[in-house]
């Protein structure tokens, strides 16, 4: 999950008797490990002392550590912030953000919301934290680089524990991965922000999932999911897919048990993916691994997947040539691609479609351009198929699934969010009927 360290420098805190600084020494150029506690670094030393004379051995507390700024390419933690105080996580998580070089990595792994181990203990300082309070942690760092400029943490990655998902079903193993960016000015906005404070907030996506149906916020949730989508892609057990943009894991759920597919899925939205996480855990289900990540900086390996499936997000992601070029190089060569997304009709949009357009941030194509640009950037076979009426007939059944349990969603949420919903599915339908809003099937693969 850390990836690999080969030639790297990295510092480990909270290095404990080593179970990490071994393996980190078996490819790192260099470590440093870090522990308070001198018996337990004795320790490690005497384990590993002899066989990684490029391992350093220091005493030293995490919150309290002198490092020369830029000094190491990975900062490395398990189970450490987890005995830490918040004011001691705000602080070192600062600290770690001057000890990496530009573009180095700050890597932790953490229980999150309850206690994991299974022996019962009288006391326990441990903070178990909901996942949320280490995004809001390292978001709100930015520090003043001493050659000028800003640096502030980019997330890479937030997943579960593979390992504890496989031999315990177990998701409460998070570890994060954030990348160092120096920007000349001030951190800008960030995307992730922006979708979970305001389309994808946690109410916003029950609400929406009300309509689109269980575990799915896309058009015609699982019925456009089989019909369109599954009968297209004709999954193989076993076959590995990539779920972009993978929302509260509906679709990826769908692929697993009735395909036997192996599902990563990949959303940006913290909102989203705790709440597919929740779902996983509640169905005991390992095939499928969500993970907070923005597609297009995530890890992804060079051809690991036989399929990569997207659904109604790259309406989200305005450099579609980029997307693909991406979504191509991580497919095996022969593998497939399926993408469901809005998309517009050439030439402007009205100033109601504009708003509607602006106030989302979308980027919209027309199919034809949209199947351009994936020919572009080295698919084959691809077909870019306009399935409006298909949308237009998920939006009218979605409507009347609305009106039959209203009484259930206004209690839930409230009147004005009914109307709110009700609204907008009229105002698409009448998008679609005056002909400017379009809905893309695009089938594609790379070739052998
Ligand atoms: N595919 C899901 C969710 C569709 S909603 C379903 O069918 O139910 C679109 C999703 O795209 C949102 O969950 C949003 O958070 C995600 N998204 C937007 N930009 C993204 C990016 N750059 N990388 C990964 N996910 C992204």
């Amino acid at each position: 999950m850390l990836g690999p360290v080969t030639g790297l420098t990295v510092l480990e805190l909270g290095a404990g008797i080593g179970r990490f600084t071994g393996p980190l020494a078996a490819s790192a150029a260099g470590v440093t490990a870090v522990d308070f506690m001198a018996n337990l670094i004795a320790e490690n030393e005497a384990t590993h002392g002899a066989a990684c004379p490029h391992v350093t051995f220091r005493v030293g507390d995490a919150t309290d550590l002198a490092v020369p700024p830029a000094s190491f390419d990975v900062v490395f933690s398990n189970w450490l912030l987890m005995y830490l105080g918040d004011a001691e996580c705000a602080k070192l998580a600062a600290d770690a953000l001057a000890w990496v070089k530009p573009g180095g990595t700050v890597f932790f792994r953490e229980s999150c919301f309850r206690q994991s181990g299974d022996r019962a203990r009288a006391t326990n300082p441990t903070h178990y934290r909901d996942p949320r309070a280490y995004f809001s942690l390292f978001d709100g760092v930015e520090i003043a680089e001493p050659c000028g400029g800003y640096a502030h943490y980019e997330l890479v990655s937030c997943r579960c524990v593979d390992t504890y998902v496989r031999l315990k079903q177990n998701q409460n193993q998070l570890c994060w991965k954030w990348r160092k960016v120096v920007t000349p000015e001030r951190r800008p906005a960030e995307f992730r922000h922006f979708l979970d404070g305001q389309q994808y907030s946690t109410a916003g996506i029950l609400k929406y999932e009300r309509i689109f149906g269980d575990g799915f916020v896309s058009t015609g949730g699982a019925a456009t999911t089989r019909d369109l989508c599954l009968g297209r892609l004709n999954l193989r057990p076993g076959e590995a897919v990539l779920d972009v943009g993978c929302g509260i894991g509906g679709g990826d759920f769908l692929m697993a048990h009735e395909c036997g597919a192996v599902v990563r899925g990949l959303d940006l939205s913290v909102n989203m993916v705790l709440l597919a996480m929740q779902r996983a855990a509640a169905k005991g289900d390992a095939r499928v691994r969500f993970e907070v990540a923005d597609v297009m900086g995530a890890d992804l390996e060079y051809g690991a997947f036989d399929v990569v499936y997207s659904r109604d997000t790259a309406l989200h992601i305005p450099d579609k040539a980029a997307l693909f070029a991406r979504l191509f190089t991580v497919l095996k060569p022969g593998g497939r691609l399926l993408i469901t997304d809005y998309c517009r009709a050439p030439g402007a949009p009205s100033p109601g479609f504009a708003a509607y357009i602006a106030q989302r941030g979308y980027d919209l194509r027309p199919v034809a351009e949209y199947g351009g640009l994936l020919s572009a950037a080295g698919f084959a076979d691809v077909a870019a198929e306009d399935v409006t009426p298909a949308f237009e007939a998920s939006l009218r059944a979605e409507l009347a699934r609305a009106a039959a349990g209203k009484a259930e969603f206004v209690a839930e949420f409230s009147e004005a969010d009914y109307g709110e919903v009700v609204g907008g599915w009229e105002a698409k339908l009448g998008r679609v009927a005056g002909g400017e809003q379009k809905w893309g099937l695009f089938y594609a693969t790379k070739p052998l």
